[in-house]
C-alpha cells in the first residue's frame, strides 16, 4: 500500500478506535452501576415501610379506643347502678369517666389524623408501585440494550486492534514516528487534507514544491508549515 494512503487507513482505524473506546467505557460504566434501580426500590420500600407503621399505629389507637370506651361504659354502670351509695366514691367514679372521656376525644382526633395519614401513604404507595414497575421494565431493556451493544463494540475494537497492528507492520517505522507523535500534539487528527493547494487544517497555503510532490504521490511525508501535519490529497 501507498505509504500516505496507508496512513490514512491508519488513522481512520485510530479514530474509529478513540471514539468506540470511549463509548465502550462509558456503556461499561453504566453496566457496572445499578445505583439508580436500587435507589428506586429503597425509595418505594420507604414507602411500603411508612404505610405498615401507620397502619400499625392506627390498629393500636382502635384497640386502645375501644378498651377505654368499655372502661367508660362500665364505670357510668357503676356510677348509676345504685350499687355504690358513698358519695366519695361515687365522685371518684364521676371523676374517672371524665379522664377517660376526654382521653377518647384526644384518641378519637389522632385516628382521624391516621386514617388521612394511612390514605395518602396508600396512594403514595400504589402509585409507587407502579411506577417502580414501569422504571425496572424500562432499566432491564436498557440494560439489554447495552449488553448487546457491550459486546459489538468489543468485537469491533478487537478487530480495529487487529487491523491496525498489521497496517503498521507495513508502514516504515520512521513515518510511524511522525505519526504516533502528531497524534499525540494535533488532538488525534495527525493528518489533514490539501485542496486548492490550501491546508484545510489551519487555512495556510501549501508551497508548490510540497504541492507537487502531494499530487504526483510521492512516497514521502509532507508536513504542513502552518500546523505541522502530514498533508494529503483530499
Ligand atoms: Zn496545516
Amino acid at each position: 500500500m501507498h505509504l500516505i494512503e496507508a496512513l490514512c487507513r491508519l488513522n481512520a482505524i485510530d479514530q474509529e478506535w478513540d471514539e468506540k473506546g470511549r463509548l465502550y467505557q462509558a456503556v461499561r460504566q453504566r453496566l457496572a452501576d445499578s445505583s439508580p434501580l436500587e435507589a428506586a426500590r429503597q425509595a418505594q420500600e420507604a414507602r411500603r415501610t411508612a404505610l405498615s407503621q401507620k397502619r400499625g399505629a392506627l390498629r393500636d389507637g382502635e384497640l386502645e379506643l375501644s378498651t377505654l370506651q368499655e372502661k367508660v361504659r362500665q364505670a357510668e354502670e357503676a356510677l348509676y347502678s345504685g350499687r355504690i351509695t358513698s358519695s366519695r366514691e361515687l365522685e371518684n367514679l364521676r371523676r374517672d369517666c371524665e379522664h377517660l372521656k376526654q382521653r377518647i376525644s384526644q384518641i378519637e382526633e389522632s385516628l382521624l389524623d391516621l386514617m388521612e395519614a394511612v390514605e395518602a401513604l396508600e396512594r403514595e404507595t400504589s402509585q409507587g408501585e407502579a411506577e417502580l414497575a414501569a422504571f425496572e421494565a424500562h432499566w432491564a431493556a436498557e440494560r439489554e440494550a447495552d449488553t448487546a451493544l457491550y459486546h459489538e463494540l468489543r468485537a469491533r475494537l478487537q478487530a480495529l486492534q487487529e487491523e491496525r497492528e498489521r497496517l503498521r507492520s507495513q508502514i516504515e517505522a520512521r513515518a510511524l514516528v511522525v505519526y504516533d507523535a502528531l497524534r499525540r500534539t494535533k488532538g488525534g487528527t495527525p493528518l489533514a487534507p490539501v485542496r486548492d493547494g490550501i491546508c484545510q487544517a489551519c487555512r495556510v497555503s501549501v508551497p508548490s514544491g510540497k504541492a507537487q510532490m502531494i499530487e504526483r504521490g510521492d512516497e514521502t511525508i509532507v508536513l504542513c508549515e502552518g500546523c505541522g501535519r502530514i498533508l494529503y490529497r483530499g
